[in-house]
C-alpha cells in the first residue's frame, strides 16, 4: 500500500505506524506460532524501515471472536506492543482491554456526519465491553 519513502514521510511528519501483519492473514485460521511470526516480522520490518519503536497492531479485519480471539491479544500483549485495535463498532471507556480497543471508521463525507456518529454512539452506551486481561 505504502513505499518505504512514504512510511518514512509519514513517520517524519508525526504520524504514528503501526504493524498489521506480513500477509494479512486471518489470525484465528492460523496455528499460534504462524501468528505470532506474522505478528513479529511485521514489526520487525517496520523497525527496521522507521528506525525507531513500533507499539501500535491492527487486526486484519478485526472482528473480536472471528477475525482474531484472546489468544491473540495476550500474544500481542506478551510481546511489548502498547495497543491493538479490532474492527468492533463502538467508543471505548477506561475499563476497555487495550489489546482489543474498538474503532468508530471515519468514511463519512463531512466532519460533522462523523462527529454525529461518534456521539450517536455515545448515546446509545456502545462502549467496548472486553474483558480485561
Ligand atoms: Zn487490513
Amino acid at each position: 500500500m505504502l513505499t518505504t519513502s512514504q512510511l518514512k514521510m509519514l513517520a517524519a511528519g508525526g504520524v504514528e505506524i503501526g504493524a498489521h501483519t506480513v500477509n494479512h492473514p486471518i489470525l484465528s485460521r492460523l496455528s499460534a506460532g504462524q501468528a505470532q511470526e506474522e505478528i513479529i516480522d511485521s514489526r520487525s520490518h517496520l523497525e527496521d524501515i522507521l528506525q525507531q519503536p513500533v507499539g501500535l497492531f491492527a487486526y486484519p479485519n478485526g472482528q473480536p471472536g472471528k477475525d482474531y480471539g484472546d489468544e491473540h491479544a495476550k500474544m500481542l500483549r506478551a510481546a511489548g506492543f502498547t495497543a491493538v485495535v479490532s474492527t468492533a463498532w463502538a467508543v471505548n471507556g477506561a475499563a476497555s482491554d487495550r489489546y482489543q480497543l474498538a474503532r468508530i471508521n471515519s468514511w463519512d463525507k463531512t466532519p460533522l456526519r462523523f462527529i454525529m456518529r461518534v456521539a450517536d454512539a455515545f448515546r446509545r452506551g456502545l462502549l467496548a465491553d472486553f474483558p480485561n486481561m
